[in-house]
């Protein structure tokens, strides 16, 4: 089973649900079996996805579920939504927003909390490129002590190629994958623990080729997601 997941960020707006439940809106059980489509629209749309037959989350929270947390996404509220995921870390909240990852962490612990499942973002800038590992590192050493990572969606997605049409060879995401498996120290897969999915310029053409690669199981999509089309074609593909 390949992870299907769309982050469409700050864009879309109530006429792109509506294309989406067009045609993503009857689910099929045989093709969920084979790819789980995640959505992640804006937190302001999520309500919108309520009668979604897919899984959807949203793109961020807050680590408390309820308080003076003026702007603040409610972790506990986005779940009464119907959230079954939340996206945590993304390389836009790391550099625009300052998170850092003890703040992630929390975030993190909290979404676990309430049974909802991370899908943490990790990677490199274009300046780390060289040292890729040692950034990875330093992102997953609050989750290596752990006795569990419930589920956790690990999206290795280098800085440098989102949005910008640049991807690593098979070989460097094989390398990758590897080295988070090894990071993390556990069986990938025993009682469900994680997954690892990559992100990054992923498109219709490619996407198919990506999801085969040896220890990735899916892919996170940006711009490609907010095209129906284009996003049936990744779907299709998986
Ligand atoms: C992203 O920002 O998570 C992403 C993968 O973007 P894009 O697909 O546009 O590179």
């Amino acid at each position: 089973m390949k992870f299907v997941i769309a982050n469409w960020k700050m864009n879309g707006d109530l006429a792109l649900v509506a294309d989406f439940k067009e045609k993503f809106g009857n689910s099929n059980q045989a093709a969920e079996e084979r790819v789980k489509v995640i959505v992640c629209p804006p937190a302001a749309l999520l309500g919108a996805f309520s009668d979604f037959p897919y899984d959807f989350g949203a793109q961020n929270c807050f680590f408390e579920d309820s308080g003076a947390f003026t702007g603040e996404n409610s972790p506990k509220l986005l779940k009464e939504m119907g959230c079954k995921y939340v996206i945590l870390g993304h390389s836009e909240r790391r550099s625009i927003f300052g998170e850092s990852d003890d703040l992630i962490f929390k975030k993190w612990l909290k979404v676990v909390e309430l049974g909802m499942t991370p899908i943490l973002c990790i990677g490199e800038n274009a300046e780390q490129r060289g040292q890729w590992r040692d950034v990875l590192r330093r992102q997953l050493e609050k989750y290596t002590p752990l006795s569990g990572l419930h589920g956790t969606i690990f999206a290795y997605e280098p800085v440098w190629s989102i949005g910008t049409g640049k991807i690593p060879s098979e070989e460097e995401i094989i390398e990758a994958a590897a080295f988070i498996t090894d990071v993390l120290g556990k069986d990938k897969y025993e009682n469900e623990e994680y997954y690892i999915v990559y992100g990054g310029s992923v498109k219709s053409s490619n996407a198919a080729s990506i999801m085969c690669i040896a220890g990735v199981d899916g892919v996170l999509v940006g711009s490609a997601s907010l095209k129906t089309a284009e996003f049936e074609g990744i779907v299709g593909g998986a």
